[in-house]
């Protein structure tokens, strides 16, 4: 791993989000209201109600399983206006630190002059501080991934919901010294319940304009082709330092993937950042 200091990069603190519930949680609140009193009030209808509860509840589990839709709350799915004019391209990377893959991409993020989120597990911090220093003193930052990256994590109730956050978000502050802005559920798989959570611990939620799906596959030029796919200055992109799908030669598709989308990046112009730096006005 090299030892060379990178400046840091200029950086913008986001103002903390109250929490107002989005018109989609109003009104299935509201829904869930009018089942309650009419299941007592007229329970001879109880076919009506029990399917405005069916209803209901397929339209909240679509909300949670479609990462990018912004029904339960406000999601950054795209940079500002400011960002896209100076033609920027935020780079996060989920699941990390992991000893054998971010120092790799810690190197070739210097030598394209790349800049990059790192959404962290916060267990997996806690197993690596020394990996997430070296991520801030590279100038990029930590961002929030929760604790355990549990797979039932948009399953789970509101207290569970709030430990994971919080006590990853604890973790991190910590052991980076800086405060995690943003925060990305597991798979992009949001809870329900989250955002007031996150209001609460001062985050703001974002998943991504496009991915590779490089934690599942293989092949590099099926993830590049992916990521690569209407590219332009705006997006957010999603690749993975930890939990990393291998080629069939096992090396971690984003070590064969990254140097080639940075360069083609670089060749139309157009900058690599990290999320709170495209953020700054
Ligand atoms: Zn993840």
């Amino acid at each position: 791993m090299s030892v060379e200091r990178i400046p840091s990069t200029p950086q913008t603190s986001l103002p903390p989000l109250p929490w107002r519930p989005a018109p989609f949680v109003g009104l299935s609140l509201i829904l869930h209201t009018l089942v309650l009193i009419g299941v007592f009030a007229e329970p001879q209808h109880w076919r009506i109600w029990l399917a405005i509860f069916i209803g209901n509840h397929v339209c909240i589990c679509a909300a949670v399983l479609l990462p990018r839709n912004h029904w339960i709350g406000a999601n950054l799915t795209r940079l500002p206006q400011a960002a896209i004019a100076r033609g920027e391209i935020a780079l996060t990377l989920d699941d990390g630190p992991d000893p054998a893959v971010t120092p790799q991409v810690l190197d070739l993020l210097d030598r394209h002059q790349a800049k990059a989120s790192f959404f962290c597990i916060g267990a997996r911090a806690r197993a690596h501080p020394e990996l997430v220093r070296e991520i801030i003193a590279r100038g990029h930052s930590i961002e929030n991934h929760s604790l355990r990256h549990d797979k039932t994590f948009a399953f789970r109730g509101w207290r569970w919901t709030d430990l994971e956050v919080k006590h990853s978000q604890s973790l991190l502050t910590e052991i980076s010294g800086q405060r995690p802005q943003f925060f990305r559920a597991p798979a992009g798989f949001r809870n329900p319940l989250l955002d007031p959570i996150l209001a609460r611990a001062g985050l703001h939620y974002a998943s991504w304009t496009r991915r590779g799906f490089d934690s599942v596959r293989g092949e590099p030029e099926a993830v590049l082709r992916r990521l690569r796919r209407k590219l332009a200055p705006g997006d957010i992109l999603l690749m993975h330092d930890g939990h990393p799908a291998k080629t069939a030669a096992g090396v971690p598709v984003i070590l064969a993937v990254l140097p080639r989308l940075l360069d083609e990046i670089a060749a139309r112009g157009w900058r690599v950042v990290s999320l709170r730096e495209a953020m700054r006005a």
